[in-house]
């Protein structure tokens, strides 16, 4: 086993890889960006070395800054985690010709993988089923557009490139298709710098079934059973789970021999994961499943696999890459119980899911029942850098309605605050009655959207009252007074003093009174709260009070008197940059009249296109940004004509 091992990753997974190979006795290096210098990752190992600033093309993507820091330190070995360098074989081999280990493939097999077009038709020649379509080389958009029409609408167009969901369209109908098109080539040049796409035919009722597979340098290779990762939004992962959910043993036995078939054809070695398409229309069978492609790494989802296996694959990992035999043959790997995994993101669901940066100034994650692997502590922010994950939470039992029912009872225990989270939405998936039953497909959560999206409602009434008892304590604390008589900002009432807390509403003010009473009791009006009551709440630094309620967190600005002209206005005369990010597309003319809905511009920001659109019907009055420009969080994109300015 190496002595020493090199991370080149940040984050969750970062410091996931670091814990087993503390545990192994090994040493850690972490690399690390400017932005990245005070991290979890950083902290937690032994030794750490700065690659570069904040953006990844100069940091965690630069692969000699990232070899010159295993060379200085004299790791052995380098683990590169998801994402990143993990499937770029140039750099594996950059490893290999420096005497580094690369923990993963040897560079053909990731060669072999790399590319969608090419690992299906290496597939179909290895007798593993794949999905049909059109691979081809002519990408001419005619001829593109006559391959769809062959396989049939529904059809999906993927990046051959792709991954993590990107530069991929689903396409209903003929019509649709030129513009689909555009978009998919668009995103696939822009993430992978590669535009070429392929065809395929959309599967009915699709479930996403991947298998973890296994293999080591001395010719054995296992597969560590099935996930189910059919909760997806635009095609990426929200939910994962295994072993998929009424999943007879059948197909188990032919989706792992296909699968570990698939791993052998291209010479694998170490950790992969073979994904599967399948059609669910009549439940799961044997011979409705498809190749879709095999990831040659380590997948964001590992933990639900080593919660049923009581396998750690880090440690595989390591194992087979110091040249160690596989630990487990096939019939010694047994399959125990159900685990599902939420993945956390700062991200707002209100908002099409727009990723939210900012301080996380409160976090807390319940870690006694249920398994959490994070990157961030409080305190740390979430930058526009990278992904915007704050934690994958994993829960495992007996049953698979049992781990559901543990996992969302622990995301109910969470508290963040300082930006948005999905983990509302993730809650009343994991609670939603079709998911319980186990009805799942890959349209379960558009299909369900307004369901678990619902509208944002004000805050109720007895939130409003946590509030200001939280913080008229609060004020009471910073007093240091204990005693309500020496108190000169409350009314004195009938020997009992009242104080009032103001907010902003629903753009109204809104006050909250409260009455101390003799006997040092705090009480408000119209409504008993004991005052020993336990109050979940904070103040941000913003001034707002926090609220946390059943993983929901509500925020309550305070009424300031000196702001007071702000209320009952709005920002509604513009739309700006929800945040920093490239002007794709233009779609408005200043005087043109738009309806509430309406695309206005298209930004592309953390590699993802997000649509801007007009919150409700409005004129133009003029556009403040032209395609490419690079603008800033809060940059004005349009301005709506006012009532005033329309006076003007
Ligand atoms: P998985 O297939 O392992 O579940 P996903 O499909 O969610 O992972 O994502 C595909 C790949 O894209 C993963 O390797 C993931 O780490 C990577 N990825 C997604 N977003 C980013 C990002 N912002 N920076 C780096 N890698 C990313
Ligand atoms: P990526 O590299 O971005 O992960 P995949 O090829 O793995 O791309 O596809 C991502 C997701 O898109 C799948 O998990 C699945 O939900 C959906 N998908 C892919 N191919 C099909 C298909 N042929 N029919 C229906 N859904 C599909
Ligand atoms: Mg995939």
């Amino acid at each position: 086993m190496f002595a020493k091992l090199l991370i080149a990753n940040r984050g969750e997974i970062a410091v996931r890889v670091m814990r087993t190979a503390k545990r192994l006795g090994i040493s850690t290096v972490a690399v690390h960006s400017d932005a990245d210098a005070h991290a979890l990752h950083v902290a937690m190992a032994d030794e750490s070395v700065r690659i570069g600033p904040p953006p990844v093309r100069e940091s965690y993507l630069k692969a000699d800054a990232i070899l010159a820091a295993a060379k200085q330190t004299g790791a052995e070995a380098i683990h590169p985690g998801y994402g990143f360098l993990s499937e770029n074989a140039e750099f594996s081999e950059s490893c290999a010709a420096a005497g580094i280990v690369f923990v993963g493939p040897p560079p053909s097999a990731i060669r072999a993988m790399g590319l969608k077009d090419q690992a299906k038709a290496l597939m179909a020649t290895a007798g593993v089923p794949v999905v049909p379509g059109y691979l081809g080389e002519d990408q001419s958009p005619k001829r593109l557009a006559e391959e769809a029409e062959r396989t049939g609408y529904p059809v999906l167009i993927k990046a051959v490139a792709g991954g993590g969901g990107k530069g991929m369209r689903r396409v209903d109908t003929k019509a649709e298709f030129s513009a689909a098109l555009e978009g998919a080539k668009r995103e696939a040049a822009s993430a992978f710098g590669d535009d070429r796409v392929l065809i395929e035919k959309y599967v009915s009722r699709p479930r996403h079934i991947e298998m973890q597979v296994f293999a080591d340098n001395h010719g054995n290779a296992v597969h560590l059973f099935e996930r189910d990762c059919s909760l997806q939004r635009r095609h990426q992962k929200v939910i994962e789970e295994a072993p998929a959910p009424g999943m007879p043993v059948a197909m188990r036995a032919r989706m792992g021999e296909a699968a570990v078939k698939a791993a052998q054809a291209v010479g694998y070695s170490g950790a992969g994961t073979v994904e599967f398409i399948v059609d669910a229309s009549e439940g799961l069978k044997a011979d409705r499943f498809w190749f879709m492609e095999m990831n040659t790494r380590l997948q964001v989802e590992h933990p639900v696999t080593e919660a049923i296996t009581g396998l750690d694959l880090v440690e595989w990992q390591l194992r087979v890459a110091s040249g160690e035999k596989l630990p487990l043959a096939q019939d010694a790997i047994r399959l125990n119980g159900h685990a599902v995994e939420a993945r956390l993101y700062a991200e707002d669901p209100q908002h099409d899911f727009l990723p939210s940066t900012g301080t996380l100034e409160r976090l807390h994650l319940p870690d006694n029942l249920v398994r959490v692997d994070s990157g961030v502590r409080e305190g740390d922010a979430v930058t526009p850098f990278y992904d915007p994950m704050i934690a994958k939470v994993i829960a495992h039992a007996e049953t698979r309605e049992a781990a559901a029912v543990k996992l969302a009872h622990a995301l109910e225990e969470t508290q963040i605050a300082g930006l948005r989270t999905n983990n509302a939405f993730l809650i009343r998936a994991l609670k939603h009655p079709e998911f319980l039953s186990g009805e799942i497909d890959t349209g379960f959560i558009p299909r369900h959207q307004a369901e678990l999206i619902p509208p944002k409602a004000e805050p109720p009434e007895h939130l409003t009252a946590q509030a200001a008892l939280f913080l008229v304590r609060e004020r009471e604390r910073a007093h240091q007074s204990q005693d309500p008589w020496d108190r000169d900002d409350g009314f004195r009432l009938v020997g009992e003093a009242l104080e009032s807390v103001d907010f902003v509403i629903a753009g109204k003010r809104k006050s909250v009174q409260l009455v101390h009473r003799h006997d040092g009791s705090l009480e408000i009006v119209g409504e008993r709260i004991a005052s020993g009551s336990h109050v979940n709440a904070m103040q941000t630094t913003s001034g707002d009070i926090a609220v946390f309620e059943r993983g929901e967190t509500w925020m309550l600005p305070l009424y300031d008197p000196f702001a007071a002209a702000d209320i009952g206005g709005s920002s509604a005369d513009r739309i700006s940059a929800p945040m920093p990010g490239k002007v794709i597309q233009v779609l408005v003319r200043p005087g043109e009249a738009v309806k509430r809905g309406q695309p206005l511009a298209v930004l592309e920001a953390m590699k993802m296109e997000h649509t801007l659109s007009a919150s409700a019907d409005a004129q133009i009055e003029s556009v403040d940004v032209s395609p490419g420009d690079q603008v800033n969080e809060g940059a004005i994109i349009v301005r709506f004509a006012t009532e005033k300015s329309k006076a003007a």
